[in-house]
């Protein structure tokens, strides 16, 4: 079963739960798609053991067959490419990788190569098989690499992926597929906000999916109200609470040292399974 764990927007917690999801199931593997800022690892402490490239194919230009007709630069829609009186210049940062460029090319002038845009790494630790991406540095597209560390599910066993903040492509990217989605909010209208957005994407993707409320009592019950009238389960309440804040700050799953929380997660996780085959 694959649970991934979303969120409108970061620092509302989603990697928390993945964590603490994930040490309370034992055997399990871990995808974390942010791959921009990747920090589940603070928390698993996983010995990396292997390590991947990932790269993309770019259009190469053969000047000696190109005659610039400009029909490459007319169809990118990523302004990939601009032709200029006497060369083809590629913005390698804008390609998509999309082909369609050697597709409309009559003189057959485009080959490619390969840019590297990131690496994805694994390690295992506490019976949790972890991967990881990273995003070189200057790199703006995450989505071949999320695309590299999906290839990595095992889809006979229990899967948590921390998907990227926000709502946009990489974490469509992320999310789909899965069998079921935690979306993570606050209790504040910013909060609500952005988890309406969230259950917007969840919702056009059909993923059944629930809500958890971090730092419950910070603000107000909007959040509550709004999901009772939508139908939207609220599987679970965190407190806030200065203990869990303190564990995370430094890099302790709080059901490490709160044991409550163990079984609630593992609760939380029969709940979801057996919603999903309802
Ligand atoms: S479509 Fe082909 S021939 Fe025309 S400018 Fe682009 S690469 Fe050159
Ligand atoms: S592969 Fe697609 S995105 Fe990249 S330059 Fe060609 S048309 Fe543009």
């Amino acid at each position: 079963m694959i649970i991934s764990i979303a969120s409108g927007k970061g620092g509302t917690g989603k990697t928390t739960i993945a964590t603490n999801l994930a040490l309370s199931l034992g055997k399990v593997q871990v995808i974390d798609c942010d791959v921009e800022e990747p920090n589940a690892n603070i928390f698993f402490n996983a010995e990396i053991k292997e390590r991947e490239d990932v790269t993309v194919e770019i259009p190469e230009i053969d000047k000696e067959k190109c005659d610039y007709c400009g029909k490459c630069s007319e169809f990118c829609a990523y302004n990939a490419l601009a032709v200029v009186p006497s060369d083809v210049l590629v913005f390698p940062e804008l390609c998509h990788s999309c082909g369609g460029c050697e597709i409309v090319c009559p003189q057959n002038a485009i080959n490619w190569k390969r840019k590297p845009v990131g690496k994805i790494e694994h390690g295992i630790t506490n019976g949790v098989d972890f991967y990881h991406g990273l995003l070189n540095v200057g790199e703006i597209q995450a989505v071949p690499v999320i695309k590299a560390l999906k290839k990595k599910i095992d889809k006979e066993g229990n899967v948590i992926i921390d998907a990227p903040p926000g709502t946009s492509c990489p974490v469509i990217e992320s999310i789909n597929g899965s069998d079921y989605c935690i979306l993570v909010t606050e209790p504040t209208p910013f909060g609500l906000h952005n988890l309406k957005l969230a259950i917007a994407v969840v919702r056009h993707l059909y993923i059944p999916f629930g809500v958890i409320i971090n730092r419950d009592g910070v603000g107000d019950k909007k959040v509550e109200m709004y999901c009772q009238t939508e139908k939207i389960p609220i599987l679970m309440k965190i407190p806030h609470s200065e203990e869990i804040a303190n564990l995370y700050s430094i890099g302790i799953p709080f059901v490490k040292k709160l044991p409550e929380w163990h079984e609630k997660f593992t609760e939380l996780f029969r709940r979801i399974q057996e919603g999903v085959r309802t």
